[in-house]
């Protein structure tokens, strides 16, 4: 997280400790996944295993939920992806949905929403409601750093949805960046301006 935190931090480093963070916090996610006991036999002795019951599908929101996906894959490679484009309408501030694909079994998938700052919770909040529309039931979300205020946004209208964060910050600015944070994450992850 300090090396994320860190403004001198170069593009490869970020890149790098964004996957990694990624990883850990997919590994919290995954010990809720649904299972149900399955009999194996191993090399030495049958025994009761736990089978994931639904695909796993990631769905990052562009364009800074991508930063995440690379590691979500490292841990799930055959996990279905889906994409949500967001972006802020300048006049009622509200969040605009651009863009949408979803992989066809969503509603029997186990979706992992991902977006690396969970600032006002609007966006999260939109992405979650476009899942829901297209039948997903199961859902996590998963950022880097979290607010207070999005937090309660998202519980508000998605109390099912448990929310993953690495961190919790102590506010937003008037610009909805978190602070202390880790800046834009997505002109950072891509090297933008
Ligand atoms: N998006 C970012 O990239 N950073 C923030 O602090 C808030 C939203």
């Amino acid at each position: 997280m300090s090396v994320l935190r860190d403004k001198t931090t170069g593009t490869a480093q970020f890149r790098g400790a964004l996957e990694q963070i990624a990883i850990l916090l997919l590994t919290e996610a995954s010990k809720h996944w649904p299972t149900l006991a399955s009999e194996i036999e191993t090399p030495l002795a049958p025994m009761s295993a736990a089978i994931l019951t639904r695909p796993v599908a990631f769905v990052p929101i562009l364009r800074a939920g991508l930063g995440l996906l690379e590691g979500m894959l490292r841990v799930v490679p055959e996990a279905e992806v889906g994409h949500i484009g967001l972006y802020r309408d300048e006049v009622t501030l509200r969040p605009v949905n651009y863009y949408s694909r979803f992989p066809a079994g969503l509603v029997q998938s186990h979706v992992v929403l991902l977006d690396p700052m969970l600032a006002t919770g609007r966006s999260a909040t939109e992405a979650a409601t476009l899942l829901k529309a297209q039948g997903a039931t199961s859902i996590q979300f998963i950022c880097v750093v979290a607010c207070e205020i999005g937090i309660e946004q998202l519980r508000s209208v998605h109390p099912d949805i448990p929310i993953y964060a690495a961190a919790i910050d102590r506010e937003l600015n008037e610009f909805g960046y978190i602070v202390p944070g880790l800046g834009d994450v997505g002109d950072r992850y891509f090297g933008t301006l």
